[in-house]
């Protein structure tokens, strides 16, 4: 099953190394990586999502309080890349690691559950924390998805799909209902962040391309007039 327990400052990612593709690392190390992390309320169901993600099980019963970090590789439109999910466990309490955890991250999970209206009130402060440490502008759209978890449990409903949906549309990410339980959308919800954390990471290197292209002429015309 290989599951890896993490503390801080044991993953790669999270010490910030962004070199992953020294020739010396096996070939899997070469793939694309993105690294996703899964945010809310303590028992929202990220540590169910996770794990029914990467191992097609209904877990019951996770340690509340444990932080772990999965990596797998996967098929993301007919291109392999590995995903990298840092599972959060409350230790977004203490301001400098939750700092690190959202800084390292890519893309984000934002989960509540569709039972308990606190949990969707609290999603509102982990995306002010996020775009904060990100440092983007409210406008600027980073790979984030608002998910609302536990839609199994309908008939203990106390978010509507209109009020999540009108949140999500002010901040211009996506919502979408998930179970952990029957797995609806869990695959869903994976692999829609990837999309969006590839295609930033495409936008952010035409963008260096420009500003490289740019500089050069720059100083191309300097030299003309030196000369
Ligand atoms: P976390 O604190 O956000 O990681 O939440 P957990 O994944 O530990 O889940 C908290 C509780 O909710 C556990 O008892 C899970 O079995 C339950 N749970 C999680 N997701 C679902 C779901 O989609 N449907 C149902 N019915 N229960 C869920
Ligand atoms: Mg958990």
């Amino acid at each position: 099953m290989g599951r890896r327990h993490l503390l801080s400052g044991c993953l790669p990612w999270f010490r910030g190394s962004s070199n992953t593709n020294t020739m010396s690392k096996p070939k899997t190390q070469q793939l694309p990586l993105h690294k996703v992390i899964m945010v809310g309320s303590g028992g929202v169901g990220k540590s169910a999502l996770t794990l029914q993600f990467m191992y097609d099980e209904f877990v019951e019963d996770y340690e509340p309080t444990k932080a772990d970090s999965y990596r797998k590789k996967v098929l993301l439109d007919g291109e392999e890349v590995q995903i990298d999910i840092l599972d959060t466990a409350g230790q977004e309490d203490y301001a400098a690691i939750r700092d690190n955890y959202f800084r390292s991250g890519e893309g984000f999970l934002c989960v509540f559950s569709i039972t308990e209206q606190e949990s969707f009130q609290a999603t509102s402060e982990f995306r002010e924390q996020i775009l904060r440490v990100k440092n983007v502008d409210k406008n600027d759209r980073i790979p984030f998805l608002l998910v609302g978890n536990k839609s199994d449990l309908d008939e203990r409903r106390q978010v509507s799909q209109e009020e999540a949906q009108s949140k999500a549309a002010d901040w211009n990410v996506a919502y979408v209902e998930t179970s952990a339980k029957t797995r609806a959308n869990v695959d869903k919800v994976f692999f829609d962040l990837m999309r969006e954390i590839r295609d930033r990471k495409a936008q952010d290197g035409q963008k260096q391309n420009k500003n490289k292209g740019k500089k050069k002429s720059k100083s191309s015309k300097k030299k003309c007039v030196i000369l």
